[in-house]
């Protein structure tokens, strides 16, 4: 087992977590509530070292990435483990539940991403922040060997740790479920100002794109979207906005988001941000709404990236150039 970074031993047997804010103390033989760390005689392991939950090749689209390296497929995989609650977790039976996992070391995992030609490793599905130990080790030999490491995350971590893997990683998608800090609080166990702090801090290291997860009567009011979007703004109008359809999962049983409700955020976000991103939607639903998976520039509005679910072709660029007006693409490539 590999013991843990950022705890503090307590004078009890217990020992104090601190790799995300929720400073958990570990009682002597229990695993913590994220089932990422357990205290064995007052030192803290990370249980979940190595331990894959899932490994598959996915599209770079799928995290959701499209400003980041367009058209590519990427190795995924997860631990079973996440320092939030979802009630609507659409991954709950890996995130929350006992699934069953694969232990494949770091040095392993790079080989085999390797050996399939991807761009590099995504650590996605549950929470990547709770494999710490685990994400760090094989971020730094994947770097090495010339892979990218690419997060989709909560953004629920302590500052000090996440600078120490800043250098590491090059791209994320971070979800950022609500700009009401007591749904954090009261609905998903998390904290909306260490969400902020890390959105913040990574816009200036990484490539980074955001999710907001539309649920109706939780967090689709005008008000909560354009605060969403004043924040978005605020960090940079480049950043890319992808609204995403909630559907049933886990405890949660309210009936999917109203079409009618993310063409509503979709078309305030557009008032301030260069590229907003409506995602799961149905196919039969898909013709009604406009397109809003596809790329243009922000200039001239031509077609810079058509995507239709699994094509994704890039027919307006020229060397990262809107190949139109000439404008610079914002394109990690
Ligand atoms: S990472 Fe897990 S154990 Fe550590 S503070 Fe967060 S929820 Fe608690």
């Amino acid at each position: 087992m590999q013991e843990a970074r950022y705890y503090e031993k307590l004078s009890d047997g217990s020992v104090k977590c601190e790799l995300c804010p929720h400073s958990c103390i570990i009682k002597p033989n229990t695993i913590s509530p994220c089932k990422a760390r357990k205290n064995v005689d007052s030192i803290l392991y990370a249980i979940n070292y190595g331990e894959c939950v899932s490994l598959a090749m996915d599209t770079i689209e799928k995290k959701p990435l499209y400003h980041f390296h367009p058209g590519t497929l990427i190795l995924s995989t997860a631990p079973n483990s996440c320092n939030f609650k979802c009630p609507y977790c659409q991954n709950y039976g890996i995130s929350q539940g006992e699934s069953s996992t694969q232990y494949v070391s770091p040095e392993e995992l790079v080989q085999i991403a390797l050996r399939k030609s991807s761009l590099g490793i995504a650590y996605t599905y549950t929470e990547p922040f709770t494999w710490y130990e685990y994400l760090i080790d094989t971020a730094k030999i994947a770097r090495s060997k010339g892979l990218k490491n690419v997060l989709v995350t909560n953004g629920m971590i302590n500052e000090k740790p996440l600078s120490e893997l800043l250098p590491y990683i090059d791209a994320a998608n971070i979800d950022l479920k609500s700009m009401d800090p007591e749904f954090y609080k009261k609905i998903v166990w998390g904290d909306l100002d260490t969400v902020l702090n890390t959105i913040k801090i990574t816009k200036r290291h990484w490539h980074i794109e955001l999710t907001n997860l539309i649920i109706p009567g939780y967090n689709d009011s005008p008000e909560l979207i354009q605060s969403l979007v004043d924040f978005v703004a605020s960090i940079g109008v480049d950043t890319p906005l992808h609204f995403s359809r909630y559907f049933p999962h886990y405890k949660f049983k309210a009936p999917p988001t109203p079409i009618e409700t993310l063409k509503f955020a979709g078309e305030l976000a557009r008032k301030k941000l260069q590229y907003v991103y409506i995602g799961n939607i149905l196919l039969e639903e898909s013709s009604g709404i406009g397109d809003w998976s596809s790329t243009y520039c922000p200039e001239c509005g031509n077609l810079l990236i058509n995507r239709s679910y699994l094509d994704v072709s890039a027919t307006g660029i020229t060397d990262n150039r809107c190949n139109k007006c000439g404008r610079k693409a914002d394109f990690v490539i």
